[in-house]
């Protein structure tokens, strides 16, 4: 459905970079790990009144599942598809683990100063007119974050490989923001974070 349609935007974003667009309605966003298990953080918000914006909790409670993929939705607060995906060459995805801070890097490993996904959010958020009051539960494309039966949650080696691509179709106009996560004292990115490449079309 999608292949035919022109390339809008074709772009390799660096490991910590960050990125910001607005979708229009129909439009699909790709997202390929290009090296493989380099989780994508994201969010996602109602262009044309941000705040309406994407809602971790009703979009699992609607999936039925915490784990993500092709044909579910990716849910407003406001009960509205902000996006529908597509396709999914990875099938693993996370929705619980939210993104890595400075601040939450010293409380789990001592470190200072680091780079993070919450920052590089804000810096993504920044030309719309948005701050941390907009920064929310968001979810990680090619984050490996298994709950056991006992109800303990990992952060383990991600299962995507080179090339391996999640594609949304944006529902409505949609602001995406993503940081390609810089962390490098867990698993998420093989410690080795890595380039990532976004392809819109429309
Ligand atoms: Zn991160």
């Amino acid at each position: 459905m999608t292949g035919q349609d022109a390339i809008l935007l074709d772009l390799t974003i660096p490991a910590d970079g960050h990125w910001g667009h607005v979708l229009r309605q129909g439009q699909t966003l790709r997202i390929v790990d290009l090296e493989g298990r380099q989780a994508v953080d994201f969010l996602c918000y109602n262009a044309l009144d941000p705040t309406e914006r994407y809602n971790a909790a009703d979009t699992m409670k609607y999936a039925g599942t915490i784990f993500l993929t092709a044909g579910h939705g990716i849910y407003s607060d406001m009960g509205r598809r902000l996006f529908t995906i597509v396709a999914d060459t990875c099938g693993r995805h996370d929705t619980i683990g939210g993104c890595c801070s400075a601040e939450s890097n010293w409380v789990r490993y001592g470190v200072d100063g680091t780079p993070s996904c919450r920052q590089n959010f804000l810096k993504a958020l920044a030309p719309f007119g948005l701050g941390k009051r907009d920064v929310v539960a968001n979810l990680n494309w090619f984050m490996n974050v298994p709950v056991g039966p006992d109800g303990t949650m990992g952060i383990v080696d991600g299962l995507s490989e080179p090339g391996d691509y999640v594609e949304l179709r944006a529902e409505m106009d949609v602001l995406a923001v993503l940081s390609n996560c810089p962390q490098t004292r867990n698993p998420c990115n093989g410690f080795n974070p890595t380039p990532i490449r976004v392809i819109v079309r429309g």
